[in-house]
């Protein structure tokens, strides 16, 4: 998990908690540190990309058992809903997740 340190105080923060990823503060001194503009960009592109994946494979379910296209949108606005989170999780994990001051 990503590791950064303070830049009020250098002490060093721990990005371990799934709730904490959006906003992330200090143990030390308290300042607060939110995800940089460019990590929201990735973020966002893994969005799209996974809301894309999601939405084939849901109208092949629907094509394939019959189904309407519109009950099988409820799981995919749950999902799009989770999705911004899951993300950061991704971008966490591979250590490319940064912030910034707020
Ligand atoms: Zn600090």
């Amino acid at each position: 998990m990503k590791v950064f340190n303070c830049d009020r105080c250098g002490h060093e923060i721990l990005v371990d908690k799934a709730s904490e990823l959006e906003e992330i503060k200090c143990s030390h001194c308290n300042k607060e540190f939110i995800v940089d503009s460019k990590t929201k960009r990735l973020a966002l592109i893994i969005v799209i990309a996974l809301i894309m994946v999601i939405s084939l494979i849901i109208s092949l379910i629907s094509t394939a058992f019959n189904i309407s296209l519109i009950i099988m949108l409820i799981p995919t606005l749950l999902i799009g809903f989770f999705a911004y989170r899951f993300a950061l999780l991704i971008l966490a994990k591979l250590n490319k997740i940064n912030y910034e001051g707020k």
